[in-house]
């Protein structure tokens, strides 16, 4: 894996992600597709909407079908027919806001299956076997995501971990297969700041920012946006991990980050809640019930070129299947689109106007 800063307009960065299955060129948002797909998409129109990289997760693909089974298949490109690049999470996360119980030991996780209440255990070995065996292009070392609020000291011991897990992690490191680090440290820059260095020590493909959206006020997540981006390594790239608000995410570009994942679009797409360029709308009001407008007259997806206002509410309400295909469409495009403007806006040395014209309407 290759990684290029191409263009810099202060602190923000348009780079250059290069893998053996394809380039990601960022600032990069990767739809998720938790357990092989991002719902309501074929890998086809993922591709046709401009998707570079998916996220896939790994507590759910190793609870089901089991990632042995995934390796059976071919492996998680085969498996899900998606030859572009994909990024597997550890679990860590999922572990965290998922499972209903949970035990952190020194060496590992204990816990209990959101599907059927059986038990199992996650450590740094299990979470770099299981990634290996889905095969994802980028791997994500196992981490204590620390709850918030946490004390300094519960913090700092979730750290250690954190970083325990990830010197074990990266001596496991599979040949071609890419492995990024994962800072936490709750919302103590002193912490913050010791995790990356530590991290650095051990050195990685790439960095991310965990533990964030967590339930903290918003100036505190952007206070440890803004802290943490500048003190990650300048050629390596920079991932923020579940953070997809547009507001936010236009922050963590002008702080310096690359790389984005988040459900929202496509879970709010299956909900009627679509994002265009005049702001979010709700597609079952009934001041569309007539309306033969697109969704977004300035969206060029498959959607907006094709269906009035009024054809999407009525789909919605009568709960059918294209309602939900054609609202992801739409919304994914407009992330897509948003994040190829935003890349461009950097070429051109012109972010922060990008900055200031959106964040009018998604703050
Ligand atoms: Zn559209």
């Amino acid at each position: 894996m290759k990684f290029d800063v191409i263009k810099k307009d202060s602190n923000a960065r348009a780079g250059l992600l290069e893998t053996n299955r394809g380039a990601i060129h960022t600032p990069a948002f990767m739809p998720v597709g938790t357990v092989g797909t991002v719902k309501a998409m074929s890998p086809d129109e993922l591709k046709e909407i401009g998707a570079e990289i998916v996220l896939c997760n790994t507590y759910h693909l190793y609870l089901r079908p089991g990632h042995e089974i995934v390796e059976s298949l071919g492996g998680i490109h085969k498996f899900m027919n998606w030859d572009r690049p994909i990024l597997t999470d550890s679990g860590g996360f999922q572990v965290f806001s998922l499972s209903a119980l949970r035990k952190i030991e020194e060496d590992g996780v204990h816990f209990k299956s959101h599907l059927d209440g059986s038990m199992h255990f996650i450590g740094p070995k299990e979470a770099m076997e299981i990634q290996s065996s889905l095969g994802s292009d980028i791997a994500m070392v196992l981490d204590d995501c620390t709850p918030y609020p946490s004390s300094y000291e519960y913090a700092m011991n979730s750290l250690f971990r954190t970083i325990k897990w990830a010197e074990q992690c990266k001596a496991l490191q599979r040949e071609g297969q890419a492995l990024f680090g994962i800072v936490q440290g709750s919302l103590y820059e002193a912490l913050r700041k010791k995790s990356i260095e530590e991290l650095v020590d051990i050195g990685f493909d790439g960095y991310a920012a965990g533990g964030l959206s967590v339930g903290e006020p918003k100036e505190e997540m952007h206070r440890l946006i803004y802290f943490t981006a500048p003190l990650l390594p300048s050629e390596k790239p920079r991932y923020l991990m579940g953070i997809g608000e547009l507001g936010d995410v236009l922050k963590a570009v002008e702080a310096g980050f690359d790389m984005f994942d988040c459900v929202m679009p496509s879970r709010n797409a299956r909900n009627g809640t679509l994002f265009t360029s005049r702001g979010k709308i709700s597609i079952k009001r009934e001041e569309f019930k007539s309306d033969r407008g697109p969704l977004d007259p300035d969206c060029d997806c498959y959607t907006c070129r094709n269906y009035s206002r009024g054809y999407l509410r009525h789909i919605f309400l009568s709960k059918e299947i294209l309602s939900m295909r054609l609202n992801t469409i739409h919304n994914l495009f407009f992330y897509l689109n948003f994040f190829r403007n935003m890349r461009k806006s950097i070429l051109e040395s012109r972010f922060s106007e990008f900055k200031t014209q959106w964040q009018a309407i998604y703050s």
